[in-house]
């Protein structure tokens, strides 16, 4: 039995994305990074709310002065306007305080029938939540999230590049939606004075036999649409990023960085202001038929799929959507669809430049891709507070959300090795595996592959760096699925829910794009 709690309701209201940054241990600021003086880059946004259109013209002539702004430096050389400065001036402190109230109480419901449940609170539910309350505001929406934060896992375990939409397969899911989802992202935070940087990327040819490669990289990004994009040699490259070596390099001036656990913040503000619900500390663990309606209903069975969490907690629905990263497959098969295909988890585990070899990285540096791979290989990323991520590179993780090089579960290292798929996958890639795990261990390897782009880097300049696990799908055969995959299923319950099974990289920067999409479906499908 649910109990009703009038905290909620004010909870509820609270606009807590700016303050649910602070308490996040990976967008916290330490004091290294605090100090950084690194340069300021003229093509800094500043997040000043200003109409899309005026606010990329004045990216595009630099930084606009905010004379009521505190002098001081911030890290990521970004002065706040006013709107943003709960984030840019980072009160870890305060903020932290104030967030207790929201991370920690266990949430009573106010209501506990909806029209729609998204289950999931990362980057691809919440963009759905929202977008689909902002299409129907006169339904009731639920996010159900096991976390007692939002945005916890992939949506904020991630490099922050928002994807022009290069790599992509031309026609497929992943090329359209990314190519559209990075222009809904900047117009997204140009609207809501999110911080973001338009810094560029380069993916940099470093052997004569990766040329063709990149050649055929460029003509499948023009395919694509990407804007701006063009093939440069080893001068330009120079000129523009003075520290790498390279033979050719692709440049995509369009591609920038964000932190994506403050857009995903953002969205569920969003959500909540449009009448949407947030429940967190919800761990889905059953969803059935009702047997009968809920005790407080007079609407008989109007919302007929029951949806428990771990602590016998139930909310009433008509629809499910279900965006669970990680776990998508195992909410499939609590739901009685299709486990199919798995989830492999790859943890990839980041480098930190030290703050005060910054200066060697403007932009993004790439190398080309193997394309056996669908990983896009350790890369130079600066982030929005100034710091410089190297990585991350891609090992089998013995835990979903293991963190840790030697974080470990008995049931997701138990599903993963009695997957045929997987022993498929390893058997196919057996030695590039076994290098990947020789190259988390020894940072000198890491290094060596560093120094093909920027040979002034040495292993006294990096520092072991946070890491995020992405959920991968695998098939029966061993193939690691590559676009975007969403499904539905049968039977009472499976034909009334919507299933993410594949939201890998760029789904943080094709979020609004797959929310769009996903609203649509959930419309033709089950006639809202
Ligand atoms: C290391 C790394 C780097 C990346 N870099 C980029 C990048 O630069 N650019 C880019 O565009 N993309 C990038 N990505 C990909 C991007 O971050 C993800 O594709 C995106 O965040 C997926 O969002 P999601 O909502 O599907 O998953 P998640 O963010 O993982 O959210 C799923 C949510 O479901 C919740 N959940 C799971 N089970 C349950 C349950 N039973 N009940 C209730 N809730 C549940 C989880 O707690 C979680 O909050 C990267 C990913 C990783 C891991």
């Amino acid at each position: 039995m649910i109990q009703r709690s009038a905290s909620l309701k004010r909870e509820a209201l609270l606009p807590f994305w700016r303050r649910q940054m602070a308490a996040c241990p990976q967008t916290r600021p330490n004091n290294r990074q605090l100090d950084n003086t690194q340069h300021e880059d003229p093509r800094t946004h500043e997040g000043t709310g200003e109409s899309a259109t005026g606010s990329r013209r004045q990216a595009d002539k630099g930084p606009k002065r905010d004379e009521s702004a505190p002098k001081q430096r911030e890290p990521d050389g970004v002065r706040p306007s006013r709107k943003n400065t709960a984030i840019a001036q980072q009160k870890p402190r305060g903020l932290a305080r104030k967030d207790k109230r929201l991370s920690t109480g266990s949430w009573s419901l106010l209501r506990s029938t909806f029209n729609v449940a998204v289950v999931g609170g990362g980057l691809v539910g919440l963009a759905s939540a929202r977008e689909l309350v902002l299409r129907h505001p006169s339904l009731t929406f639920a996010v159900l999230e096991k976390e007692k934060e939002l945005a916890c896992h992939q949506s904020g375990h991630n490099s922050g590049v928002i994807h022009s939409g290069i790599y992509y397969t031309p026609g497929s899911l992943k090329a359209k939606l990314c190519v559209q989802g990075a222009a809904l992202c900047y117009e997204y935070c140009d609207q809501k004075g999110i911080p973001y940087k338009q810094c560029g990327k380069l993916i940099v040819a470093v052997e004569q036999e990766e040329i063709p490669r990149l050649k055929a990289l460029y003509e499948r990004g023009l395919q694509n649409n990407v804007r701006d994009l063009r093939l440069i040699s080893a001068k330009e490259i120079q000129a523009k990023e003075p520290f790498c070596r390279g033979l050719m390099a692709l440049d995509s001036p369009y591609t920038g960085i964000v932190n994506y656990r403050h857009v995903a913040l953002s969205y569920a503000e969003d959500f909540q202001k449009a009448g949407g619900t947030v429940l967190t500390d919800f761990e889905v663990t059953n969803m059935e038929m009702a047997k009968e309606s809920p005790p407080e209903s007079t609407e008989g069975l109007k919302h007929p799929v029951v949806v428990r969490n771990s602590k016998g907690e139930e909310v009433y629905c008509q629809h499910i959507v279900i965006c669970a990263g990680l776990y998508s497959d195992r909410l499939s098969q609590i739901s009685g669809c299709s486990p199919e295909p798995r989830i492999v988890p790859f943890r990839g585990d980041y480098l930190v430049l030290k703050p005060e070899k910054c200066y060697m990285v403007k932009g993004n540096i790439y190398p080309v891709p193997d394309p056996r791979f669908p990983f896009l290989g350790v890369h130079f990323t600066p982030r929005m507070d100034g710091s410089v991520w190297l990585g991350p590179n891609a090992v089998l993780a013995f835990k979903r959300e293991g963190y840790k090089l030697f974080d470990f579960s008995p049931k997701d290292f138990g599903d993963a090795v009695l997957y045929s798929g997987l022993w498929k996958l390893v058997s196919r890639n057996l030695s590039s595996g076994m290098n990947e795990m020789y190259r988390a261990c020894f940072l000198s390897a890491q290094v060596k592959q560093l120094q093909k782009f920027i040979p002034e880097v040495t292993i006294n300049d990096i520092l072991r760096g946070p890491s995020g696990v992405r959920a991968q799908a695998l098939d029966s055969e061993g193939n690691l699925v590559d676009d975007f995959v969403f499904d539905g299923g049968t039977g009472d319950i499976g034909s009334r829910i919507l299933h993410v099974r594949n939201a890998p990289s760029p789904a943080a920067t094709s979020s609004l794009a797959i929310a769009k999409m996903i609203a649509k479906e959930v419309e033709e499908r089950f006639g809202l």
